[in-house]
């Protein structure tokens, strides 16, 4: 399979749209964000890798970091996490309250922030780092020591977070967050506000395109039933009330994050990363489902 000159072709196609959405302003540092960046890498499990465009470029990952908490959490505390988190769709946007009150302080998913909270509040219990721990982590899944929280992006999160501490100290009160809600959510703000290029995330992402397995090392990090939940609930819910609509058009596992960052990927094939700041209203980018959509299409690399 020729993927370079497809990822080219698409690539040079989709450049010439413009205006196809908007930079998150919500977290105004983001919103400082050059709205035409636009970078693709595309890794193969065998090694090979196809870049494009500014894929060496950092950007905020967003909640494509809740992927990767889940991740990093799962082996330790197993199949408990879900009496604390639920594992279907939620259909509602990803800072939706309205559903955590009447389901009793217990979030959809683990991708939606309600979710993704709970991660962070288990990982505060489980580390005695958690900030060292999780940075460490991820540096460990891209082989590098470059991966730095940008603080700047998490002060700035901080300072608008009003949803997110309604969330938190929701679930506080149900007896769903277990620590200080102010220090889960300075893990939660940080671990959103890690900057990684495309490089740099198709390389993490390729753990869960592996069967839990690091190609710089030997022992795998998750069971490969561990994979399996975390792809099941990729797809199912990694694109917030647009996860049906990425699994129809692009037919991957994967995650968003309002950086404008997509990554997916093809159990045992490759794992694809993309960004570009201009997102949709779903918060999701505009160009990046397209990318995929079209890439997906054009090689029937799908799952499906
Ligand atoms: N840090 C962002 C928030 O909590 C993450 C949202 C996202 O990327 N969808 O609002």
């Amino acid at each position: 399979m020729d993927y370079s000159s497809v990822i080219q072709e698409i690539y040079a196609d989709l450049k010439k749209k413009q205006s196809v959405g908007k930079v998150a302003a919500y977290i105004p540092e983001l919103a400082k964000v050059n709205p035409d960046k636009f970078g693709v890498t595309l890794l193969k499990t065998d090694g090979l890798h196809y870049s494009i465009g500014d894929s060496k470029e950092k950007f905020s990952i967003q909640s494509i970091s809740k992927v990767l908490s889940l991740s990093f959490i799962f082996p330790k505390i197993g199949e408990a996490i879900w009496k604390r988190i639920g594992v279907e769709p939620s259909g509602d946007p990803f800072n939706s309250i309205v559903q955590l009150e009447y389901e009793n302080g217990i979030p959809r998913n683990p991708f939606i922030n309600a979710g993704a909270l709970v991660v962070a509040d288990i990982i505060l219990s489980l580390c005695k780092n958690p900030k060292e721990e999780f940075l460490h982590y991820i540096n460990q899944l891209v082989d590098t020591d470059l991966i730095t929280y940008n603080n700047k992006v998490a002060a700035s999160e901080k300072k608008h977070g009003y949803l997110n501490a309604a969330l938190a100290n929701m679930m506080k009160s149900y007896g769903n967050i277990h620590n200080d809600v102010d220090e889960v959510l300075d893990f939660y703000f940080h671990q959103c506000a890690i900057d990684m290029t495309c490089e740099e995330l198709a390389k993490a992402f390729l753990l869960f395109a592996n069967q839990g397995e690091l190609t710089h090392q030997k022992k795998p990090l998750l069971s490969k039933s561990q994979i399996k939940r975390m792809n099941a609930l990729m797809l199912s819910c990694g694109f917030y009330d647009e996860s049906g609509e990425f699994a129809y058009e692009v037919g991957l596992p994967g995650k968003s994050g309002v950086g404008g960052g997509i990554a997916a990927i093809y159990p045992k094939h490759f794992s694809i990363a993309v960004w570009s700041p201009q997102l949709n209203q779903k918060g999701n980018s505009t160009l990046g489902m397209l990318f995929l959509e079209q890439f997906t299409t054009k090689t029937g690399m799908s799952i499906f």
